[in-house]
């Protein structure tokens, strides 16, 4: 299979998952822009031509928001796509700020794909958070998100520079 098929295929596969679901702003909008969003990030402003990583960045919310598997995404991607995913994936029996703090704790010692997945999530999220956020999200809520989200990308840096510079540049928009 293709490179191309491949990367469509994941296209494919997660707006059929996220069918369903919605993003939090005010306007909720469909769910799959933000994995679109994300693998448009790596591949233009990062430069990344590596499918791995698109493919994980347009799967990165299907075992965490959605009924899929890692067994399925091997099925389909092979074992090193479904790796990739489980690795940016949160823990869903743990409590929201228990989940918060691990990603702190681990973003140093996932892979390199795997930061980079992350690093084009939080950019993704905190462009969302500057300019269409969740609707009752307070101000200080909006901060503590761009806080947080500091806090896992300073503990991953020295992967991309170009990427480390563009999530600095989204940070730049703090509330
Ligand atoms: P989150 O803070 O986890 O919500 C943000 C997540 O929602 C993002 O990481 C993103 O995840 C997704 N998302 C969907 N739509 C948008 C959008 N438009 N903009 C940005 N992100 C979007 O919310 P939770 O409800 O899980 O909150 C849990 C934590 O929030 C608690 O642990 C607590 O610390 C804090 N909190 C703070 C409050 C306050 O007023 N200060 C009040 C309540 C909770 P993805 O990319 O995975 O889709
Ligand atoms: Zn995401």
């Amino acid at each position: 299979m293709s490179d191309t098929t491949l990367i469509l295929r994941a296209a494919a596969f997660a707006a059929r998952q996220h069918r369903d679901q919605r993003r939090k702003d005010a306007e909720a909008s469909p769910y799959i822009n933000h994995p679109l969003e994300l693998a448009r990030v790596l591949a233009e402003v990062g430069g990344v031509t590596d499918t791995a990583t698109i493919c994980g960045a347009l799967l990165h919310d299907t075992i965490e928001d959605t009924a899929t598997s890692k067994a399925e995404l091997a099925e389909h991607f092979g074992t090193e796509i479904a790796a990739l995913v489980a690795e940016v994936t949160d823990d869903k029996g743990l409590p929201k700020a228990e989940r918060k703090r691990l990603q702190v704790e681990h973003a140093a010692s996932i892979s390199d794909k795997a930061k980079r997945i992350k690093l084009a999530d939080k950019i993704c999220n905190l462009t969302d958070v500057a300019s269409s956020p969740p609707a009752d999200w307070s101000l200080d809520r909006r901060r503590e998100y761009f806080d947080w989200a500091k806090q896992v990308i300073d503990r991953l840096r020295g992967v991309d520079p170009v990427l480390e510079a563009a999530f600095d540049q989204a940070y730049a928009g703090r509330p």
